[in-house]
């Protein structure tokens, strides 16, 4: 089974999850391929590779709650 990477839209079957915290507020949660996460931890972002089994699960509730494309995407585009 494939998915989309949040990043850059590009089909993958391995996803990482990158989140971000500060001060308990999550600022980032997001599900993206292996290059998009090695480019997370470039940027000194946690990003932890995901199990298939959950994954289904997860993509659903992570496309719930954010929405919106905060600090990762930022970051990125000044790389
Ligand atoms: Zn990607």
């Amino acid at each position: 089974m494939e998915f989309v990477c949040r990043r850059c839209t590009h089909f993958t079957k391995t996803l990482y999850h990158v989140t971000t915290e500060d001060g308990g507020v999550v600022l980032l949660n997001m599900l993206v391929c292996h290059s998009c996460a090695r480019a997370a931890k470039r940027l000194g972002l946690p990003a932890v590779k995901m199990e298939p089994a959950k994954t289904a699960v997860k993509a659903n509730r992570v496309e719930a709650m954010t929405g919106s494309r905060s600090r990762f995407a930022v970051k990125s585009e000044l790389v």
